[in-house]
C-alpha cells in the first residue's frame, strides 16, 4: 500500500492508498469446511473476484482451512489431489468446521478493536442519488457475535436496470454469486435511493430490509413486493419498518449503531409532498472505536429561501431532542439531501461539527439548481476550513456532464480502524486526491 499522509485533524489520518485488498487484516488459520449449499462444488479463485480464474473445484464436505479474509471472499487452503492449492473462496459456502474446540476471543477485552480491524464505507457514484455499502472487519471467527465481516447497503441509486444499475455492478466487482447481503435500508423512498436496490435483491441474499414506512406511490409498492421475495440462508427476509420497530440490528457488539430519526411522520410541521417524504428519511448513527459515522438520507432543515440561522423540520426535530441532540457529533458527515440548500442549518451544522464531509450528487438539473447548492458547503467551510469535502460529483461540473445518471466512478472509500479515518478518493475510476482545504 502507498500511503501519502495529507493531513492529521485531530486523530483523524486523511490519506490516498492505492491497493484495494490490502487492508485486509491478518487472521489465525481455521478449520472450514465446504458447504453442501456449494453444488456441484466451490470454485477457488486465483483473485477474490467473481470472474477471477478458477484454479480447482472443491467438493461439499471437504475439509479446507481458512486464512486471510476480505469482503464477500476468504483466502483459504484445499487440498487437490496430493497438493493443497490457495487461492479465494466465497464465504457463503463456507462453515467452521466442528471441532470441539472453542475459539479464543480476538482479545481479552471485548471492546478492543485491534489495528488491523478496518471498517470499509463506500459511497458509490450512482449519479444523482445515494448507493452506499459498509462492510464490517471479518477475524474469521463466525459465531461470537463481533467481527463478523457483515454486509450493509443503504440505498441503491437512481437506475434498476442491470446495465446502468451503478450499485450492482459496484457490489459485483467487490462479491461473487449469490452472495450475501445482510442487511439492505432505503433510506426514503424516492426515485434517486430505492430504483438500484432492485439489482441488489435480484442478485444477491438480502437478509434484513430497514425503511421509514412512509408510503410512495405504486412503484414503491412494486419494490416492497420484491423485498417480500428476498431473503438468505433459505430464510425469508426480516423486516424492520418505521422507527419504532428498527431494533438493535446485530451487526457485531463492536459496532454501535443508533437510528436518530425517521418516518413515518406523526407529527405537524414535516411538509408536504417530497419534503415529508425526505423528512422521513432513516437517519443512522455508527460509532467504531473513537470514530463515527453519520447518514442523513435526504433529511431536510430548511426551506431553500429559508434563513439557515433557524432550523425546521427533522434537523430541528433532532435538535430540540436533548437525547437525540448530544449523538449528532460525528467524525463524518453523509450530507442530506445531496447537499441542497434545503438541509443543513448552521446550529445543525455546529452540533455535527465534521471532520470529514461526503457529497453523494449527480448532475441532475432541479428547474435550475444542480445539486450540491454552493451555498450550503459554504457553511461548512465557514463553521470549520479544514473539513474535507468529497464529492461523488467531482470534477463532473468542469466535464460538462448535465444528465442524471452521470456516474462515472467518482467514489469514495473510508476506512476506520476506530482509531483513525482514512479516505480514499476516485475520479473517474482513477485515484485521486482533492486540493487540501475547503473547496465548496
Ligand atoms: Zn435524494
Ligand atoms: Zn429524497
Amino acid at each position: 500500500m502507498t500511503t501519502a499522509l495529507r493531513a492529521n485533524v485531530g486523530g483523524v489520518v486523511l490519506a490516498v492508498c492505492a491497493a484495494a485488498w490490502s487492508v485486509a487484516g491478518a487472521q489465525a488459520s481455521q478449520p472450514l469446511v465446504v458447504r453442501q449449499s456449494a453444488t456441484p462444488c466451490l470454485n477457488v479463485r486465483v483473485e477474490p473476484k467473481a470472474d477471477a480464474a478458477p484454479m480447482v473445484c472443491v467438493l461439499p464436505g471437504t475439509a479446507i482451512t481458512g486464512d486471510s479474509s476480505v469482503p464477500f471472499w476468504r483466502r483459504i487452503r484445499a487440498p487437490d489431489g496430493t497438493h493443497v492449492v490457495t487461492g479465494w473462496a466465497a464465504k457463503k459456502f463456507l462453515d467452521t468446521a466442528s471441532t470441539g474446540a472453542v475459539v479464543a476471543p480476538a482479545s481479552s477485552n471485548p471492546n478492543t478493536i485491534p489495528d488491523s480491524a478496518w471498517l470499509e464505507i463506500h459511497i458509490v457514484d450512482v449519479g444523482q442519488g445515494d448507493g452506499i455499502w459498509i462492510s464490517t472487519w471479518d477475524d474469521g471467527k463466525p459465531g461470537n457475535g463481533r467481527f463478523d465481516g457483515k454486509n450493509i447497503v443503504i440505498d441503491g441509486g437512481p437506475d434498476g436496470n442491470d446495465a446502468k444499475d451503478e450499485m450492482l455492478k459496484y457490489l459485483e466487482q467487490h462479491a461473487h454469486h449469490n452472495a450475501k447481503i445482510d442487511a439492505l435500508i432505503i433510506s426514503h423512498p424516492h426515485n434517486d435511493h430505492y430504483p438500484g436496490a432492485r439489482g441488489v435483491l435480484r442478485h444477491f441474499e438480502v437478509c434484513s430490509y430497514y425503511d421509514p414506512d412512509t408510503p410512495n406511490g405504486q412503484d414503491f409498492d412494486k419494490f416492497l413486493v420484491q423485498v417480500d421475495s428476498a431473503g438468505c440462508d433459505g430464510k425469508p427476509i426480516e423486516k424492520h419498518r418505521g422507527l419504532a420497530n428498527l431494533g438493535t440490528p446485530k451487526w457485531g457488539s463492536e459496532l454501535t449503531v443508533e437510528w436518530l430519526w425517521g418516518g413515518p411522520i406523526t407529527v405537524a410541521g414535516m411538509g408536504t409532498g417530497n419534503t415529508k417524504t425526505n423528512n422521513a428519511s432513516l437517519v443512522m448513527k455508527l460509532t467504531y472505536g473513537t470514530q463515527s459515522f453519520l447518514f442523513m438520507g435526504d433529511a431536510e432543515g430548511k426551506e431553500r429561501t429559508g434563513s439557515p440561522d433557524t432550523p425546521r423540520y427533522a434537523e430541528k426535530a433532532m435538535l430540540d431532542d436533548p437525547a437525540v441532540a448530544v449523538k449528532l457529533k460525528s467524525t463524518m458527515l453523509k450530507i442530506a439531501h445531496h447537499g441542497s440548500e434545503s438541509s443543513s442549518t448552521l446550529p445543525f451544522i455546529a452540533a455535527v461539527d465534521p471532520e470529514i464531509l461526503i457529497v453523494s450528487s449527480g448532475r441532475k438539473n432541479f428547474n435550475g439548481p444542480f445539486l450540491p447548492d454552493r451555498a450550503t458547503l459554504n457553511r461548512y467551510c465557514a463553521h470549520n476550513a479544514n473539513v474535507h469535502i468529497y464529492r461523488t460529483d467531482q470534477n463532473d461540473e468542469a466535464e460538462g456532464r448535465t444528465t442524471a445518471n452521470d456516474a462515472d466512478g467518482d467514489h469514495i472509500v473510508i476506512r476506520t480502524n476506530g482509531k483513525r479515518t482514512i479516505v480514499q478518493a476516485f475520479e473517474n475510476g482513477q485515484p485521486f486526491t482533492p486540493t487540501p482545504g475547503c473547496h465548496p
